[in-house]
């Protein structure tokens, strides 16, 4: 296991919040036992925009992300602050795929302004934070928990994602502690 300790690294997208990433990068290094690299930033990619649904197209991003990848084992994860789709979902707030080892969080839909509400950087970190491991963990190869207060369970609403707690289940840790 020792032999494949590759690292994480994270990229910002576009005119993302350099001092949440720069967080969000010190926190998760320690969770999963890699050191983790934040990357110069990338721009949005202009075909990735649809100017129908004035969102960007996840798969794109993805593809872009897996490029930047300096071996097969290293993982990436981007953070933009644009709202995102995929064919089949109307919008993403995070998504990954672990034969890529690519992993995207958008800030657009869990910023309070999203939902007409004050700005709380606190609690849009929060969120992002739990997104972003929910996520990594995919890259793992762990699968999403049933248990709502675990920080790896499958939650696209912001009340399922505020009501998790910031930690790993019993049962995730173990499963992570096989892998990292
Ligand atoms: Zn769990």
């Amino acid at each position: 296991m020792a032999l494949l300790k590759a690292k994480v690294v994270v990229v910002p997208l576009g005119e993302v919040d350099f001092m949440m990433i720069n967080r969000l990068a010190t926190n998760i290094g320690p969770i999963f036992g890699r050191s983790v690299d934040i990357l110069k930033g990338m721009k949005m990619p202009e075909e990735a925009y649809n100017v129908v649904r004035n969102q960007y197209y996840a798969n794109i991003l993805m593809n872009k992300l897996e490029r930047v990848k300096a071996s097969t084992k290293e993982m990436v994860l981007g953070a933009c602050e644009e709202d995102l789709y995929l064919p089949d979902e109307p919008y993403v707030i995070g998504h990954s795929d672990a034969v890529s080892g690519t992993s995207l969080v958008s800030l657009f839909r869990i910023r309070q302004e999203f939902y007409g509400l004050p700005e709380d950087e606190s609690k849009v970190y929060t969120r992002l934070f739990k997104q972003s491991i929910h996520q990594l963990a995919h890259l793992f190869e762990m699968t999403s928990c049933r248990n709502p207060r675990c920080i790896n369970y499958y939650s696209q609403s912001m009340i399922d994602i505020d009501r998790k707690s910031e930690k790993f289940c019993d049962i995730c840790k173990r499963q992570l502690a096989d892998k990292k």
